[in-house]
């Protein structure tokens, strides 16, 4: 077991529907921390930085639009295995395909309004979190 740090992101699907607490207990539920939070609107420029490496994917522009119509929950989550811990509860990409108890099965719209992102790898984590974060803004 290691203790790692990964990005989630609320999508704007879920601060619509005033879902942040409700996820942030699942998060909680699962032994991850939350160390880091801030709700933010993302400019289009700040969308597009972020999903870069998706710029080639025929959904990238779509993406990059649904994720500035409203706020967004940026947060560093803290515990062992955060990276694939998170990635478990988050369920998959598609809620149609996403396992039962998950937070995509339980509250994504669509394979696009899924809910939220994590960080699916070490090095995607360390370079996602320092977009969002200061090092004075993550308190472990
Ligand atoms: P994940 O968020 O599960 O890591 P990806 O990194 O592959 O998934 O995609 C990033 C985000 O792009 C997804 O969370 C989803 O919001 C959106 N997305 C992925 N695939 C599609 C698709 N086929 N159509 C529309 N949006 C998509
Ligand atoms: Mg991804």
């Amino acid at each position: 077991m290691t203790v790692q740090h990964t990005l989630s992101i609320l999508k704007p699907d879920v601060t619509r529907r005033n879902l942040t607490g409700k996820i942030n207990a699942k998060i909680e539920d699962a032994g991850l921390r939350i160390i880091a939070q801030k709700r933010l609107w993302l400019t289009r420029a700040q969308a597009e930085g972020f999903y870069a490496v998706h710029a080639e994917r025929s959904f990238f522009g779509d993406l990059c639009e649904f994720m500035t119509t409203g706020p967004v929950v940026a947060q560093v989550l803290e515990g062992n295995d955060a990276i694939a811990k998170y990635r478990e509860i988050m369920g998959a990409t598609n809620p149609a395909n996403a396992a039962e108890g998950t937070i995509r099965k339980e509250f994504a719209e669509s394979i696009e309004a899924n809910s939220v992102h994590g960080s699916d790898s070490a090095e995607n984590a360390a370079s996602e979190i320092s977009y969002f974060f200061s090092r004075m803004e993550i308190v472990g």
